[in-house]
C-alpha cells in the first residue's frame, strides 16, 4: 500500500512539472484529486487493508492529498503569472514613437474680415444686428423704394420661394425691421448672408454683406464721408485715401460708390486696380426720405446715411484672392493660410 501511495505521488508530481496551461492543470487535478481520481481511489481502498494499519496509511493518503492540492495551487499561481506577463509584453506601448498632432482649425478668412469690420464700427458706437434670410418681398424691395415694376429688381435677380417670399438679395431689409421697432437714433451694422442668381469668378449665388445705417437729427453727407474715411483707414491702413463717385441706388439719395486707394500699389497703378490706383469697395448714400417716411420717421427732424459692402470683395482685396469660390469649397490648403 505504501508503495502504491509513493508511486501515485511521484507520477502526480512529475506530470505536474510538465504542465504548460491551466487547462492541462485542470485535467491533472481531475485525474488525481477528482471524484474518481487516483487519490480518491486510494482512500476508497482503505477497507481492504488490515485495521491496525489503517490510521497510519490513512494519514499518509490524507497527507498526499494536502500536498498535491498545495502543489497544484502553486502551479496555478505560476501559470497565471506567466500569462499576465506575456500579455503585458504583447500590449506594451512604444512610448518613444512621436505623437500624432491634432489638427487645429482656424477662423475662416470671411469671419476674420467680418470680425475686423465689426470691430471698427462697434468702436464708433454702432451695434451689430441680424435678421432673417428668407424675406417678404415687401421688406426686400418695396419698403426700400423698389416697387414691383422697378428696373433695379433686374440688378438683383433673386431666388423666389413663392411670389411673396424670397431669399433676401441684400441685408437692407434688416434696416426696415429695426426702424419699424425703434425710434431714432438708429446706429446699426447688419452682417449676414445674401443670395443672388449670379455665379462666376467674382460672384457667388450666396455671399456675405455688411451694411450700416445711421439715422439721427442733423446727419449729413459729411458724416457719411467722415465715417467711411475713418473705416477705410482703420481697415486698410492710415495712408489709405477714399473717393466718392456719383451712383444710383433706389433707397439712397444722393448715392455714391466709394473707392479706396489701391491697397496693393498704394495708388500708383497695378494689375489688381487695372492701373487706376483705385479699388471699388462699397456703395453708400443718404437714406432716401421716402424710406424713412415708410417706417413713420419724421424726415423734418431726422436724416440718415447708409452704406454696404460685400465681405468677400473686401477679403479678396485684402488677401489677394482671385476666385470667390475658394471661400466656399473648404479646401484645407486654402483655409490653413489664414491661421
Ligand atoms: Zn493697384
Amino acid at each position: 500500500m505504501e508503495a502504491r501511495i509513493q508511486s501515485v505521488k511521484s507520477s502526480a508530481v512529475e506530470e505536474c512539472s510538465k504542465i504548460e496551461s491551466l487547462a492541462q492543470l485542470q485535467q491533472l487535478w481531475v485525474k488525481y484529486l477528482g471524484k474518481k481520481g487516483e487519490v480518491t481511489q486510494l482512500l476508497r481502498s482503505m477497507g481492504s487493508i488490515p485495521a491496525d494499519q489503517r490510521p497510519v496509511v490513512g494519514q499518509m493518503v490524507n497527507q498526499l492529498k494536502v500536498e498535491l492540492e498545495q502543489l497544484y495551487e502553486q502551479k496555478e499561481a505560476e501559470l497565471e503569472k506567466q500569462i499576465q506577463q506575456k500579455r503585458l509584453q504583447e500590449e506594451a506601448l512604444d512610448i518613444t514613437l512621436p505623437g500624432r498632432k491634432p489638427k487645429i482649425g482656424s477662423l475662416h478668412p470671411l469671419t476674420l474680415v467680418l470680425n475686423e469690420i465689426k470691430q471698427i464700427f462697434i468702436s464708433m458706437g454702432y451695434q451689430a444686428v441680424e435678421g432673417p434670410e428668407i424675406e417678404l418681398d415687401y421688406y426686400n424691395f418695396e419698403a426700400l423704394n423698389i416697387p414691383k415694376d422697378h428696373p433695379a429688381r433686374d440688378m438683383q435677380d433673386t431666388f423666389y420661394i413663392t411670389e411673396d417670399f424670397l431669399l433676401r438679395s441684400h441685408t437692407s431689409p434688416v434696416q426696415i425691421h429695426v426702424m419699424e421697432r425703434q425710434d431714432p437714433p438708429v446706429r446699426i451694422i447688419v452682417p449676414g448672408k445674401v443670395y443672388r442668381a449670379d455665379s462666376d469668378l467674382t460672384h457667388s449665388p450666396m455671399f456675405h454683406q455688411v451694411e450700416g445705417l445711421l439715422v439721427d437729427a442733423g446727419i449729413t453727407f459729411a458724416d457719411l464721408k467722415g465715417t467711411l474715411e475713418a473705416f477705410a483707414k482703420a481697415m486698410f491702413g492710415p495712408e489709405t485715401r477714399i473717393r466718392f463717385r456719383p451712383s444710383y441706388f433706389p433707397f439712397t439719395e444722393p448715392s455714391a460708390e466709394v473707392d479706396v486707394s489701391c491697397i496693393i500699389c498704394r495708388g500708383t497703378g497695378c494689375k489688381v486696380c487695372s492701373n487706376t490706383g483705385w479699388l471699388e469697395i462699397l456703395g453708400s448714400g443718404m437714406v432716401d426720405p421716402r424710406v424713412l417716411e415708410k417706417v413713420g420717421y419724421d424726415t423734418e427732424k431726422v436724416s440718415g446715411l447708409a452704406f454696404g459692402m460685400g465681405i468677400e470683395r473686401v477679403a479678396m482685396l485684402k488677401y489677394g484672392i482671385n476666385d470667390i469660390r475658394l471661400f466656399f469649397t473648404n479646401d484645407q490648403r486654402f483655409l490653413h493660410q489664414f491661421k
